[in-house]
C-alpha cells in the first residue's frame, strides 16, 4: 500500500495543533505496518530553519492559479524513521513567519492561492519522485481541493488510474472558506460551483470540495463523526456529510507513546508508573513551586488545564464556575494562549486568588508535561471535541479526567460513577456550568478515598492509546477506498 500523505502540517516539522500530531505520528505507524508512506507538505520559514539538509526532487513544475503560471520546486527528506518527507517551495507563499496567518493581522490575505498552489503541486511530486501512490491521504480545507483535481483532471493519467482518495477532517469549525471571486483562481469546470459541488452559501468552501469529491472520509473519533452530520456541531456542512454518511467513519487518534510516558519522560523531576506512583506526588510538589500556591500537600487536590484560549474548549464554562469552584479546597493551573479577553476573565480571578489560581500564557511543552503529571484532576471541559489530546496525555500519566461527553472526549473517557468497575473518568451531558462543577464535585469526593483514586488511576494508566490500533483502523480504509479502484 502506497499512501502520500497530503497535509498543510506535520510534526516535528510545522506545527499549530492536533494536525500536526497525527500527521507526524500516523505514517510512523502505517509505515511499521509495512506501509510505503510518504509525507508532502510546504516549505515553510520554520521548515527550512530546522531541516539541515534538504535534497532536490526534480527540475520544479508550472502551476497555473487562474490567468497566472508560477515555477515551483520541490524538495526532499526524510523522518528519523527514514519515511520520506517532499516539501513544496514557493517562498512567495510559504517563507513567512507563520503557517496560515499572523495573530495581530488574522490569516493571511492569499491563503486560497497559497493552498491552491500546494493542491496543485501534489501531481507533480508523485511524477517527480516517479511514484504513483494507491491513497492520497488528504487532510482539513488546505488540502481539500486535491480531490476534485484527483476526481476531474489526473485520475484519466494512466499512472494514477488506480488511486483514490481519503479525506480527513481534524476540525469542521475551520473550512477554508473564501468569496466567489476565488473560484476562477481554481481553475475548476464551471458545474463545479453548484450546491452539489464547492459552492456554499454563495462562497468557495474547500473543505466541501474535500468532504464532496473524496473517495472516503475519516474523522479523528466515532463519536465526532456521528456529531458533525447535525446541525449542533457540523457548521452548516450536517447535510452534505449526511449524504455521504456511508462513506465516513471515525478513528480515534493515537498519542504518541514515547513522548508522552510518564516512566520515562525528561521533564518530569521525577518518574513514575502505575506501579509506583510516588514520583508523582514530586511532580505535584514541583508544579506546585512553579506555580508560587501556598498548599501543596499531598492531599490538598491539585486541578490541571491545558489548551488553546478558545470558546471551543470550555473556557465560558469555566468563567461561570471559577467563583463558586475557588471556594472549594484546591489549587488550578491553566496554561493556554489565544482569546485576550478569555485570558482577562481568568486573570481577574487570579488576582482575587493569587496562591491558588494560576494562569500562565505561552506556549511551553515542558509545563505542558509537568501539569499533565503533577495535577490530580485535569479538566477538559469543551463544548465540541473532534479528538482531544490532552486527555489522553492524562489518562496515561493518571491524572483523572473531567470532560464534557463530547467528540473524542467521549470515546476515550469512561465514567467512574456509571461504570464503577471500568471507568476512568468523570464525564458531564450537559454542556451547563452547574453539571460541570457538580463532576469536580463528585471527583474531589472520590479523591478523598486513596485506595479507590490508585485503583482508578492504575486503570487510567492502563489504557491503550498507541497509534497502532488507529493505524489498522485506516489501514482498513485504505483497502476499501484501494479495493474500489481495482478494475
Ligand atoms: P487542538 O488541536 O484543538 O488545539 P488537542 O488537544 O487535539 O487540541 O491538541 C493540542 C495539543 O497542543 C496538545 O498536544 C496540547 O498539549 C498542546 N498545547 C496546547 N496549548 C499548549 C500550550 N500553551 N503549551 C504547550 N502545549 C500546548
Amino acid at each position: 500500500m502506497r499512501i502520500l500523505f497530503c497535509t498543510s502540517e506535520a510534526s516535528p516539522f510545522a506545527k499549530t495543533g492536533g494536525l500536526a500530531d497525527v500527521a507526524g505520528s500516523l505514517p510512523e505507524a502505517l509505515h511499521k505496518l509495512g506501509c510505503d508512506v510518504r509525507i508532502f507538505m510546504p516549505l515553510y520559514r520554520c521548515v527550512r530553519e530546522k531541516l539541515a539538509s534538504l535534497e532536490p526532487l526534480g527540475q520544479g513544475a508550472t502551476i497555473t492559479i487562474g490567468p497566472h503560471d508560477y515555477h515551483v520546486h520541490l524538495w526532499q527528506s526524510r523522518t528519523a524513521s527514514g519515511i520520506p518527507v517532499y516539501f513544496l517551495e514557493k517562498d512567495e507563499f510559504f517563507d513567512r513567519s507563520n503557517l496560515y496567518g499572523s495573530p495581530v493581522r488574522g490569516d493571511y490575505e492569499d491563503n486560497a492561492e497559497r493552498f491552491i498552489a500546494f493542491s496543485l503541486s501534489v501531481r507533480h511530486v508523485c511524477e517527480a519522485a516517479g511514484w504513483f501512490p494507491s491513497i492520497f491521504h488528504l487532510h482539513d480545507w488546505q488540502t481539500g481541493l486535491v480531490a476534485p483535481y484527483f476526481q476531474m483532471n489526473w485520475r484519466y493519467d494512466p499512472r494514477f488510474a488506480r488511486s483514490g482518495t481519503v479525506f480527513t477532517i481534524h476540525n469542521i469549525a475551520y473550512q477554508g472558506i473564501f468569496p466567489a471571486g476565488f473560484f476562477p483562481l481554481i481553475n475548476l469546470p464551471p458545474r463545479v460551483w453548484s450546491f452539489q459541488g464547492i459552492e456554499f452559501w454563495g462562497q468557495c468552501n474547500l473543505l466541501k470540495a474535500g468532504i464532496v469529491y473524496s473517495d472516503f472520509l475519516t474523522t479523528v473519533s466515532p463519536r465526532y463523526a456521528e456529531e458533525i452530520t447535525t446541525s449542533d456541531f457540523g457548521f452548516g456542512l450536517e447535510g452534505v456529510l449526511t449524504e455521504r454518511k456511508k462513506s465516513l467513519r471515525g478513528i480515534l487518534n493515537g498519542i504518541d507513546t514515547d513522548i508522552w510516558d510518564p516512566r520515562t519522560d525528561s521533564y518530569l523531576p521525577e518518574n513514575y508508573g502505575p506501579d509506583e506512583l510516588a514520583g508523582k506526588n514530586a511532580c505535584k510538589r514541583a508544579l506546585c513551586q512553579l506555580a508560587g500556591f501556598e498548599k501543596t500537600t499531598r492531599r490538598f487536590p491539585l486541578l490541571g488545564m491545558i489548551g488553546r484560549l478558545a470558546a471551543q474548549k470550555g473556557f465560558d464554562l469555566l468563567e461561570q464556575i471559577l467563583p463558586e469552584l475557588m471556594e472549594l479546597p484546591v489549587n488550578l493551573v491553566i496554561l493556554g494562549t489565544g482569546d485576550a479577553s478569555i485570558e482577562e476573565s481568568i486573570r481577574s480571578m487570579e488576582r482575587h486568588f493569587p496562591d491558588r489560581l494560576k494562569l500562565t500564557d505561552r506556549y511551553d511543552e515542558k509545563m505542558a508535561h509537568l501539569i499533565e503529571a503533577g495535577s490530580d484532576i485535569f479538566l477538559m471541559p469543551s463544548r465540541y471535541e473532534p479528538c482531544g489530546l490532552n486527555q489522553m496525555y492524562s489518562l496515561r500519566y493518571g491524572t483523572i479526567p473531567v470532560v464534557h461527553a463530547t467528540g473524542g472526549l467521549d470515546n476515550s473517557v469512561s465514567d467512574v460513577l456509571l461504570h464503577p468497575g471500568s471507568g476512568t473518568g468523570f464525564k458531564f451531558y450537559q454542556y451547563e456550568p452547574e453539571a460541570f462543577l457538580e463532576k469536580i464535585k463528585s471527583a474531589l469526593a472520590l479523591f478523598e478515598n486513596s485506595p479507590k483514586w490508585e485503583q482508578i488511576q492504575k486503570r487510567a494508566m492502563a489504557q491503550d492509546f498507541s497509534w497502532s490500533m488507529s493505524a489498522k483502523n485506516y489501514l482498513a480504509v485504505y483497502d476499501k477506498v484501494a479495493g474500489q479502484r481495482r478494475p
